[in-house]
Formats: structure tokens, sequence, C-alpha cells
């Protein structure tokens, strides 16, 4: 095998030299069998992503293929789990609108000159390939994917406010239909290798260690490609392209133009000449990145990018922190279980402790049908789900902790209860095992001050959202007495278990559930005043939340919720006072949806009818209501800025998209508020 630095291609010149910084982010070698491979192996890093250098360096990798003549040509990686994670978002974000221009224009050319190279070429694919990594792999004649966990394919722009448009757009429904290319670029979803098959969008799927191998094989053997005239001709893609939008309309209720943006240029490039669909993809990119949704969108990629790398003290080296590695859970209810099927999920070994046998077996039945989902979704095989859910002990006695490196509180909300099963944890684990509890709003600090407590340094919240498996962000609540060793070490379990950990200061209601509750009371608030649920809920789905505040408060259960605007009351006075409406539902035993009405009736666990009469006249419309519920979390995220309940206003608005779906394109509260005075 020879080896090519690609800066030193035959042909290179010192002139080249000059134009391409010699960043080697891949390297070309021509096998003994004449096949060039370009492996992309960014240095210094365990990503490949795709910035202009790259860009350049793979042009000058395709002059020295075209000269030297391979008979085929494979793109592979040399990372460990990542193929190639997309274009550098920095780059984009930053950029003027020339310079943009500059990049898709120069992505598209690159990748073009690939698609039109007169030898087979095929793409490698082990573990990420997303984004701009995904079009070069569209712009070759075949994929071949490992069928390693780390294989995940998708183009999530949609994601990030803008589309793809390196040819992205073009050329995946021309290769699996455009249905199927639709619901992929609009969901941002990554598939799984099978999934990835299934769909038409690569050829094979083989183990990581035969990749190579089967690439060099079937790199010369032509692909059978099935046609989608039927859908992708011209009539058709219109048809297709305006039921989408129709949809679309339905779900984004005009916002997320990227989405909108998307299906224009997705149907209309499923077909017909390419180079003009590559032009709408720039087009629409340069129309996109102008706007503030993908800005705002960006922004929030960057901060769960910075989230995943959060260091609370940086004097400390965590190298000498010890990790945890073996975990319990108290309390086998919603959450309990919950968190418990996460980390067996995890590899982390669990005892799942509740009250008596049959509380437990509850808790034990809810994880496996967790398990049975995720093995119906393909996300982990029988046998991988069996592994995991072997790592959950049920213990219906108070058995010794003494191996635990973590214990997770998730029993009943109430104060008392918790105290006295803390002073009974201090007494059966060791002194350094961390005490974490996922109280939603009761303070920590008095905990750590209750009788029989014992270094209570090592006391933290560990606030996990309901569905655990669902929900990302984790508040870490820190005490007056956490120790920052103690911080560091839950911090780096909540990247190990792989969520992303919000810092917040122990106050009542801790960030998301503060700033949320004074929204979620005053929408009651309004149905006292006469204006309908339906209208209220309506409200904020226009303005983009994922569910109206009532139908949350049905979720929640509103027994629960008022249990929190009690706590909340007591630490912060009358703007957490109950409406009226609340008390009376909690009094007739209508806690929501688990008690079949509450706001709403429920049949069959779906919302059918309001049950509260309201006026048929009421002062706001839809969009001041909105205006009215949303400035409130706004006013309450300032507060908690004021108080340090959060760090900063980046955080803030962070854990309440994460936390509660606060419309993500508005940015979070704060910068909502920002924009709209
Ligand atoms: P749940 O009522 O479903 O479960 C609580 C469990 O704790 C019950 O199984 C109960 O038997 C058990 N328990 C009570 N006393 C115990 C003891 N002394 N030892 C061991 N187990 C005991 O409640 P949940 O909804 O899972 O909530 C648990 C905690 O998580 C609460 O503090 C709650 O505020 C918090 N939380 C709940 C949600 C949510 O949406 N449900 C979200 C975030 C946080």
């Amino acid at each position: 095998m020879i080896t090519h630095p690609v800066t030193e291609s035959p042909r290179s010149s010192a002139a080249r030299r000059e134009k391409a910084p010699l960043s080697h982010v891949l390297h070309l070698e021509i096998t003994d069998e004449d096949i060039g491979v370009i492996t992309f192996d960014r240095p210094g890093t365990a990503v490949n992503i795709f910035d202009e250098a790259a860009l350049d360096e793979l042009n000058l990798a395709l002059d020295a293929v075209r000269s030297l003549k391979p008979r085929a040509l494979i793109f592979t990686s040399a990372k460990p789990t990542i193929f190639i994670a997309g274009a550098d978002l920095d780059s984009l974000a930053n950029s003027t609108d020339e310079r943009l221009e500059h990049l898709i224009r120069k992505g598209q050319e690159v990748f073009q000159r690939i698609a039109a190279l007169p030898l087979p070429t095929l793409a490698a694919i082990h573990g990420a390939c997303l984004g701009g990594g995904l079009e070069l792999a569209l712009a070759c004649d075949q994929r071949i994917v490992s069928d390693s966990h780390s294989t995940r394919l998708g183009l999530p722009e949609t994601l990030l406010g803008i589309i793809p448009a390196w040819g992205g757009s073009t050329r995946l429904p021309r290769l699996i239909g455009l249905p199927a290319a639709l619901k992929m670029i609009l969901s941002g979803k990554l598939l799984t290798a099978k999934r990835a098959r299934r769909a038409g969008m690569v050829d094979a799927v083989v183990p990581k260690e035969r990749l190579m191998e089967a690439a060099e094989k079937m790199v010369f053997e032509p692909p059978t490609r099935k046609g989608h005239f039927v859908t992708n001709n011209p009539f058709s893609r219109r048809v297709i392209g305006r039921l989408a939008k129709r949809r679309l309309l339905k779900k984004t209720r005009g916002n997320y133009p990227a989405l909108k943006a998307a299906v224009d240029v997705v149907s209309r490039g499923a077909s017909g000449d390419l180079v003009k669909s590559f032009g709408r993809e720039e087009r629409a990119v340069l129309a996109l990145a102008r706007g503030p949704e993908a800005a705002n969108l960006m922004r929030l990629f960057r901060l769960q990018e910075q989230a995943k790398k959060f260091r609370y003290d940086t004097s400390l080296d965590t190298k000498s922190l010890s990790v945890i590695e073996q975990t319990a859970v108290v309390g086998s209810g919603v959450m309990g279980s919950g968190i418990a099927q996460w980390f067996s999920a995890k590899g982390l070994p669990v005892i799942l402790r509740d009250l008596d046998r049959e509380r437990v077996a509850v808790g034990m039945e809810s994880i496996r049908k967790l398990y049975q989902g995720a093995v119906r979704k393909g996300i982990l095989t029988e046998h991988e789900a069996m592994r995991a859910m072997d790592l959950v002990a049920p213990s219906a006695e108070a058995v010794s902790l003494e191996r635990c490196d973590l214990v997770v509180e998730a029993a009943v909300e109430d104060l008392e209860i918790k105290k006295k099963i803390f002073a009974d944890l201090c007494g059966r684990t060791r002194p350094d095992t961390i005490l974490a509890t996922n109280t939603s709003a009761l303070p920590i600090g008095e905990l750590c001050e209750a009788e029989g407590i014992t270094h209570p340094e090592r006391i933290i919240g560990l606030h996990f959202f309901n569905p655990v498996s669902r929900m990302k962000l984790v508040e870490v609540v820190v005490t007056d007495h956490t120790s920052p060793e103690v911080v560091e070490r839950t911090l780096a379990f909540v990247r190990k278990i792989g969520k992303l950990p919000v810092v917040v200061k122990d106050s009542p209601g801790f960030l998301v559930n503060r700033i949320l509750m004074p929204y979620l009371i005053e929408a009651g608030q309004l149905v006292d005043r006469g204006y309908s649920p339906k209208l209220i809920d309506e409200a904020m789905l226009d303005f983009g939340m994922p569910m109206g505040p009532l139908r949350l408060l049905d979720e929640v259960g509103l027994d629960v919720a008022a249990h929190v605007a009690v706590t909340m009351r007591e630490a912060f006075g009358d703007r957490f006072e109950l409406p009226r409406v609340l008390n009376r539902l909690v009094k007739a035993e209508h806690f929501g949806r688990k008690s079949g009405e509450g706001f709403y009736v429920y049949e069959k666990g779906r919302a059918t009818k309001p049950t509260v009469s309201t006026d048929s006249e009421t002062e706001m419309d839809r969009a001041e209501i909105a205006d009215h519920l949303a400035g409130l979390m706004a006013k309450e995220a300032m507060l908690c800025l004021e108080e340090g309940v959060g760090r900063d206003a980046d955080d803030i608005d962070f854990a309440m998209v994460m936390g509660t779906g606060f419309a993500p394109f508005r940015g979070g509260p704060i910068t909502w508020d920002r924009v709209r005075n």
C-alpha cells in the first residue's frame, strides 16, 4: 500500500499548498488492489467535521485521485465512533452572507466532483454520519455501514433552522424517494444502520471488523437501485409537496421557516436539473441564516455541546476523583423506576428499593415495559435488553448500601419522609457515597441539616424530568453544604449516562419548575376569569410550546402541581397563589389524565372535552394570551437570574427549552423577552 499525504500529491505545487492549509484532516492511500482510500482523521480530536480547510484538502485529494487513476475510490474514517459529524457550525454561525455563499458553493462543488468521478466510489461508514458527512456519502455511488450502535445516519440541519445545502436536499429524495426523504429531513432524525438499509439509503450492513474488506469487494459491484418515478415525477412531487406543507402547517402553526423551505427545495429537487436544485438549496440557506430562528437554534445546539463539557470547579483534577459505578434508587414509582431503567441501560448496576415487594414489583414491571419498547423500536436487541434488565436488583428490605457510590432518592414529595430516608441512608452508606434527591421543589439544604445526617457535603439534588428516558436535562442542585468534589463527580456521572446537566442553586422549585409554575398558575387563573382551557392551550401551541399549560397540568397531575405550588407560595408569596379552579378540581379528586378527568375529560388516555364552563367573551385574543403567559415565564426567569438560581441567561434559556420544550426557535424565555421588548 502506498500512502500519499494529499498536500503532497504528485501534482501538488507550492502554490496549491499555500491555498490549502496543511491541516491533514485526511489522507489518501492506494491499496495493492489499486483502490484509492481516503481516510478522514482530524488530529487531536475524536470527531471529524467539515470546515473550509477540510474541503480544500478533499479537493486536493480528488486532484491526486484523478492523476493516480486508481480503479475505485473508498471514503472512510479512522475515528472510533464518528465517520463525519457534519459541517463546522461555528464557521456557519459566524459567517457573513458572502462567506456563507462561498462555503455552500465550495461544498456543493467538491461533492459534485466526487459524484462525477469516472470510477466507482463508495463510503464505508462506521459511527455518526451526519449533515455534510452524509452529503459526502450521498455523492458516492454506494454506501456500506457497520452494524455498530454508534452508526447513525441523518441530516439534522432543520433542527438548526437551515436545510441540507451540500447536495443533500437534492440527492436524498433521488436515492430513497421523496416521501422518505421529506420524513427524514423534516424530522432531522438519525437512522440506525438497519433502518438506513431498510430506507434504501445504504447498500449493505456488515460487522465493523469486515467493513473495509466488504467495501473493497462491493465497490466493484454495480448497485441495484429502486426507481422512484411514481413519487418523484413532476406531478407527484407537486402533490406530495403540497400535502407535506399542509401537514406541516398544522403541526408547526407556521413556525419553523426551515421546515417550509425544506419541503419546497426537497420536493422540487426530487427530479430535474441538479444544478438548479443546488441553487435552490443555497438560496434557502442564505435566507434562513439571516432569520432569528436559525441563530436561536444554533445557539441552543452550542449550549448543548457546552453542557456536555461543563466543569463546576476547574481547579479540581477530575482524574483524581472517584468514578460512580455502583448505584441505588430509593422509591420505585414513576420516577424511581425510570431512573433505575436509565442507569441499567447505561450499564450501571442499580439496586431498586421500595417499601414492600408489591411496590417494587410495580417498578420492575415499568422497567420491563421500557425495555420492551426499546426492543420494539430496534434500539436494543432482545439479548441486550435482558442483560441490562439483569443489572436492576429489586429490594424490599433495608439492605446494606456500602458498595454504592451514588444513591438517588425518588420517594414521595414529603420533606419529613425524605429527612428520615436520608438519615437512614447515612447509616448504611460509606461517607463518600453521594446521596442525591430527585425532589421537584423541596429545599435540599433542610435535608442536609436534618437529624441523623452525617457528611452533608455529599448531599446534592439530581432532578430528572419525566419521562426519564426521553428528557435529556438533569438539574444538578448545589446546596451551601455540597462540596465541589461532589458536584464534579455528579457532573461526570450525568455525562456518563448521556444526560445534559444544568447546575442550579438550591432554592424552592430550582430553575425549571420555578419558572414554569407562575405560567401554569396564571393559566388556571385565566380559567377562573372565564377563559376556556382550549383557547389558552391553543394560544400556547401557536406560540410554539409542545403542549398547552392546562393539558400539561393534567399530565403532571393536579394534586402534584398543587403540592409544588404550595411549596413555592410559602417561599415566594402570592404569585404562586392556587387558582380556584385547581383547588376545586383537586377537592373533587379530578387529578388530570391519571384519574380520567382534570381540565379535560380523558377517554382511552386522550383529552376529549374541557370540563369547566367558560365565558364566551374574554378580553385577550390568542396572541395576547400567549404574550401574557410567556411573559410571566420571562419575568420569573429574570428573577432567577438576579437571585443566581441559574448561572447565566444561557443556562436559564437552555434549561427551559430542554426541560419544558419552551419554543426552541424563540431561544428560551430570556432571549424571547429581549427580542420582544
Ligand atoms: P410516586 O408516588 O410514583 O413514587 C414514589 C414511591 O416512593 C412509591 O412507590 C412509594 O412507595 C415510595 N416510597 C415512599 N416512601 C418510601 C420510603 N421510605 N422508602 C422507599 N420508598 C418509599 O412518585 P414519583 O412521581 O415517582 O416522584 C418521586 C419523586 O420525584 C418526588 O420527590 C417527586 O417530586 C419527584 N419528581 C417527580 C416527577 C414527576 O413528574 N412525577 C418529576 C420530577 C421529580
